[in-house]
């Protein structure tokens, strides 16, 4: 026997007991004749110590002792005379009588306790020693709770999880595949799915009206901190619904794991909001809604004017920073330069500073004063609803690209004020998307979602038309679930009538060939009855680490990638030796 109990267990109601312990020492203090040592697994920490009167064979194994050795201990637990009230063992200790070696350690690379001294790489390379630090074990516990909830959530309305495969073809995502060669088909390749959408479609078509699965999904695209080239969805979908029977369904599910993993009520229904009212007004398709500092529009106050570049853009908009006006010359200067970075990309910043005067008016300082007259101003503030004391932010230039600009800068605005608190959530549903998305560059549309979701019914005149321009306004019966300014699920209402697919795929510049040989199997389906159906897919990497309070999910995933997509402990992606490349043909 190693243990009779666990190093997260035992406190002062255990005093007296003859106990057994086993796991790794984490720290060694020597204080005149005594021994301290601090044992650790998964369940927590425990204080052990060695006296001047311990026996010689434990005093002995004591002195031996490194960081992360694996030991047995017996011993008694006593009261400690200095408690740690940071900890539930902090009221106790073991007075050993026994320790046993069960296994010696090299000295780790990297101190392996709360924070750890290792770099990334280091860290990534030992990921094994890494896992065994308390925040990566509790963002993994997080997971399983997460993972076990929704299974039993999922489960109890009725959906049966049900697994797809990953040696298949091509799924439109759109990002790229990764492939596998076939030895048994020489030439040929697999693809791994970017997601199950096809297969659970094709479920829906056999009569498996709710299922789901907690599913690893494959995309090859350049990764972020919140994007790794395989992850995991939730994966769900349904037959005989419509978009308000999805939401409400998932958002049951949504309100299931904040009670169950983090003890917080939401409000339900969940706020919902157009993507058109979301571009407009936080100029983000997530908008991070924990705060307003909502975008305005001031396109029709600013058309008549000297200032060339306001009266020559599509669009110009502001933010109304709140308490703002005292920004010095020198931080509106390096925000405009951070809004010039080639990822928000905007040619400039105007600012315009609300400040009270002594005579308890308002008066109006701005970068274009030569301009805009302090009347000028004041409309533009009475349009962002700003008061003495705030600070507005104004950009211009093409519609689209100038509100994103615009939402950008409004959550750095929000970090740098610290309205971003990651213990507070904000969650809502976005819909109505748009449908299709040109893009000048291959100049021709592309499915906002996936080519599998479908138009509005309201739209499908024009979706049938041949006018680029009412393509464009086709809205998708389609739908995300925010939470605090990230996208964690998208999903909608599918296509299941086999005309209505095949016209989206040539609306997506597909011949009638390339369908036939990329989809027949799926608009052939159609012709046997295929339920109205629709679904959902979360990021569950991505919604672990929202509810973990951190910025990247690879503290959520046991043996993630790095920014290069490779895993530096196994040293992946690596060659293959000759005899392999040419059983496969390649
Ligand atoms: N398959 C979609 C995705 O991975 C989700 C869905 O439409 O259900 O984004």
């Amino acid at each position: 026997m190693y243990r009779t109990h666990t190093c997260g267990e035992l406190n002062l109601s255990y005093t007296g007991r003859q106990v057994q312990l086993a796991g790794w020492v984490q720290r060694i203090r020597k204080l005149g004749g005594m021994t301290f040592i601090d044992l650790r697994d998964r369940y927590g920490i425990t204080q052990l110590v060695v006296k001047e009167d311990s026996s010689a064979p434990v005093r002995e194994a004591a002195e031996s002792l490194g960081r992360e050795f694996v030991v047995t201990v017996r011993g008694e637990v006593v009261e400690r005379s200095s408690k740690n009230p940071k900890i539930p063992t902090g009221g106790i200790e073991i007075a050993l009588t026994g320790l046993e070696v069960l296994n010696p350690s090299r000295t780790p690379p990297f101190t392996i306790e709360e924070a750890s001294d290792g770099g990334e790489e280091l860290r990534a390379r030992y990921r094994y020693l890494d896992l065994r630090r308390p925040p990566l074990q509790e963002a993994l516990m997080l997971r399983h709770r997460m993972a076990q909830e929704t299974r039993n959530y999922l489960s109890r309305c009725g959906f049966l999880e049900i697994e797809t495969p990953f040696l298949i073809k091509s799924t439109p995502e759109g990002a790229r595949d990764f492939v596998v060669p076939s030895r048994m088909n020489q030439g040929q390749f697999y693809a791994l799915p970017q997601s199950p959408q096809q297969f659970k479609q094709l479920l829906m078509i056999a009569g498996y009206d709710k299922y789901f699965q907690i599913v690893r999904c494959f995309r090859d695209e350049d990764l972020r901190a919140d994007r790794q080239p395989e992850f995991t969805q939730i994966d769900c979908e349904m037959s005989f619904v419509e978009r308000d029977d999805v939401l409400a369904e998932f958002e049951g599910l949504i309100c299931h794991l904040f009670k169950s993993v983090l003890d917080l009520e939401i409000p339900s229904p969940l706020p919902r909001m157009p993507y058109k009212k979301a571009m407009e007004q936080y100029g983000s398709d997530k908008p991070d809604i924990r705060f307003d500092m909502l975008i305005h529009d001031l396109t029709a106050l600013t058309r008549d004017t000297e200032f060339g570049v306001f009266r020559n853009a599509a669009y110009v908009g502001a933010i109304c920073v709140k308490g703002a006006a005292g920004y010095t010359r020198k931080q509106l200067d390096e925000l405009t330069e951070w809004v010039k970075r080639p990822q928000i990309g905007a040619s400039g910043l105007v600012y315009v500073r609300c400040s009270a005067e002594h005579d308890g008016s308002v008066s109006y300082k701005s970068s274009v004063d030569k301009f805009f007259d302090s009347q000028a101003l004041a409309a533009w503030a009475q349009a962002c609803e700003a008061a003495e004391g705030d600070l507005l932010l104004v950009m211009s230039g093409p519609g689209m690209k100038t509100l994103e600009a615009l939402g950008s800068l409004r959550l750095e605005m929000g970090n740098r004020l610290g309205l971003r608190n990651q213990g507070v959530f904000a969650p809502l549903w976005v819909y109505d998307f748009p449908l299709l998305e040109w893009d000048e560059e291959t100049q021709r549309f592309y499915a906002k979602h996936h080519p599998f979701t479908a138009p509005k019914p309201e739209d499908l005149d024009k979706f049938y038309s041949d006018d680029p321009r009412d393509l464009e306004q086709v809205n998708a019966n389609a739908y995300d679930f925010v939470l605090n300014g990230t996208e964690v699920g998208g999903g909608s209402i599918r296509i299941h009538d086999s005309g209505v697919q095949e016209r989206m795929f040539r609306v997506l510049g597909m011949s009638e060939d390339e369908v036939r040989a990329k989809f027949s199997f799926i608009i052939n389906a159609f012709r046997y009855g295929a339920p109205p159906h629709g679904g959902i897919a979360f990021g569950f990497d991505r919604w672990c680490s929202l509810f973990g309070g951190s910025e990247s999910i690879r503290d959520f995933i046991a043996f993630p990638k790095n920014n290069s997509g490779r895993d530096v402990m196994l040293d992946a992606p690596a060659g293959i030796d000759a005899l392999q490349k040419k059983e496969l043909g390649l």
